[in-house]
């Protein structure tokens, strides 16, 4: 999968110590596997000149008191709360300044956050999409950027689940929805430096 650094971005999802520490609230393994696979893919887009943005799921403790139906905690248990260490990004990431931290709210990135202001502004149109959990916050972010006119790809390598037929799930409806994923191994700049 070639990409054009200039227009791509890696929108990393939801890589906190909730999903993906061993004494997170939500931890799944695979989610703490993706750890390594996800650096590998914001090295290779950073590296070829392209925009890094990580989104964090932030949860303020009183956000689902008085919803109408949308209430994760009902569904998942309390988690990522807004000002704990659950929340915040896994350690072994690495924020550069010039990167988007995006603070999300729902399973869907764009929803009531500044990621598709800070995309547009940036000239930014196509997606390179990884992070956990797969079936959840990726895909719902992926789907909510196609509908965008924005260009959503997904890493299926760079994936955390909970399941393995979650992330089987999220993989095939991606690219049944939208046409394409991809594999780290796969991801190329469409000129390297080194061709110069
Ligand atoms: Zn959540």
């Amino acid at each position: 999968m070639q990409f054009e650094p200039t227009t791509t971005a890696a929108i990393v999802v939801d890589m906190q110590n909730g999903f993906c520490h061993p004494d997170g609230s939500l931890y799944a393994p695979p989610s703490e596997a993706a750890i390594a696979p996800v650096a590998d893919v914001v090295e290779t887009i950073r590296a070829a000149g392209g925009a890094v943005v990580y989104t964090r799921d932030v949860h303020p403790p009183e956000q689902f008191d008085d919803t109408h139906y949308y209430d994760e905690f009902d569904r998942w248990g309390e988690h990522v709360v807004e000002g704990t260490w659950d929340a915040e990004l896994v350690d072994e990431l690495d924020v550069h300044e010039e990167d988007l931290v995006v603070e999300k709210h729902t399973y869907d990135a764009f929803y009531q956050t500044n990621l598709e202001g800070w995309l547009r502004a940036h000239g930014i149109s196509d997606l390179l999409l990884c992070g956990t959990l797969a079936n959840v916050c990726v895909l719902h972010t992926a789907g909510s950027a196609g509908l965008r006119d924005l260009r959503p790809i997904v890493v299926e390598d760079a994936l955390g689940f909970i399941e393995d037929d979650h992330k089987a799930y999220a993989v095939e409806h991606a690219d049944w929805l939208f046409g394409e994923t991809t594999t780290m191994d796969a991801i190329e700049p469409v000129s390297s430096p080194t061709d110069e």
